[in-house]
């Protein structure tokens, strides 16, 4: 890969987790200047709104309410604050390590509402719908989510659409365990582009690399992930979802609202839920902060005027910085960007 001569290919790794795996194993460094590696939309706490964070921040200051959240989504900006700055303005905010821990926390303590972030892609969704069936099955009624629900097909489609200059994608691995491999197969052929699944070690990655040069230009699916991803996913979660879930139109940062990107409580799932919908806006907290570019691949995050000067993971100015499959992050962890 490394003495690749053809023509410049830039292909997109989609997934947050593939971006700091690539960046763990100093991919980039072991490819030729003629291949190109960019990040995509599927970190989702970047993806994330600030009407969202606005939200969170407003239901923990509710009497006898609390916010249950995963610790990377404390540190994100709001238009004026993150959840950190409103526990420390009196707001209750607790951290947890799974969404388990929130429906826990919520049978243990049943004259508080318990409103948890749900933010995430399908394979999460996964999780909160069997979650939410539980909760359904045990009569748990002061248990909420807010969600930030988001599925992959309608923004890959935007990004093609809109970005363009992208010669194959690094289909997220993750998502695909749920969803199957067959659902790249419209694009492919609307776009006349490869998309290749992969897993995440730094073998698997090169691998895939290899396969998208070599099928530049053509509309195929491959996947090189087949241990745990296979053509239709996994219909039993596929099923939970549509049980709880219903698509809707869906925000995301860089990219505004796209139809049909998100996912919301529906039927009599509904009552689980904190107020999701019409979360729609979002203002930088840092107007210099180039998020919603990096987003979607238009620039690099070494590109911010802000990059590892006023933004670095101690002081965020924007979520790519703070989630640990940001883009900005793991740029700046690994020295990506600067070869
Ligand atoms: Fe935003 Fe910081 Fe990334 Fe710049 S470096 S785009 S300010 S998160």
């Amino acid at each position: 890969m490394k003495n690749y001569d053809g023509p410049k290919v830039r292909l997109m790794e989609v997934c947050g987790t593939h971006t700091a795996s690539i960046s763990k194993n100093g991919i980039v460094r072991m490819l030729s200047p003629n291949i190109q590696l960019i990040s995509g939309p599927g970190c989702p706490v970047c993806v994330t709104v600030t009407a969202y964070i606005d939200r969170l921040t407003e239901l923990c200051m509710q009497p006898n309410t609390i916010v249950l959240t995963f610790g990377d989504l404390m540190r994100v900006p709001g238009t004026e604050r993150n959840l950190n700055d409103a526990k420390a303005a009196g707001g209750s905010v607790r951290m947890v390590y799974s969404p388990l821990d929130a429906l826990r926390y919520a049978e243990e303590n049943p004259q508080l509402t318990c409103v948890f972030a749900a933010v995430g892609f399908e394979t999460t969704a996964a999780v909160y719908a069997s979650l939410l069936q539980e909760a359904l099955q045990k009569e748990i009624k002061n248990f909420r989510l807010l969600t930030s629900l988001k599925v992959m097909p309608p923004v890959l489609d935007w990004v093609c659409a809109n970005q363009g200059g992208i010669d194959g994608f690094i289909a997220p691995g993750h998502v695909s365990v749920i969803t199957g491999w067959k659902i790249y197969e419209p694009l492919a052929k609307k776009y006349n582009i490869p998309f290749v699944v992969s897993g995440f070690e730094g073998g698997q990655l090169l691998e895939t690399i290899y396969a998208l040069v070599k099928l530049r230009g053509m509309p195929r699916v491959m996947n090189l992930y087949p241990s745990v991803v296979t053509e239709n996913g996994n219909e039993e979660a596929l099923r939970a979802m549509a049980d709880c879930f219903e698509p809707c139109p869906a925000a995301w940062r860089g990219m505004g609202v796209i139809p049909d990107s998100g996912l919301r409580l529906h039927g009599e799932y509904a009552m689980f839920d904190a107020g999701s919908d019409g979360l729609l806006q979002d203002h930088s907290f840092n107007t210099n902060c180039r998020c919603a570019k990096v987003l979607t691949g238009a620039v690099s995050p070494t590109q911010c005027p802000l990059f590892g000067r006023v933004c670095t993971p101690q002081t965020p100015q924007g979520a790519c910085m703070v989630s640990q499959e940001g883009s900005c992050y793991n740029y700046y962890i690994s020295g990506r960007g600067s070869k």
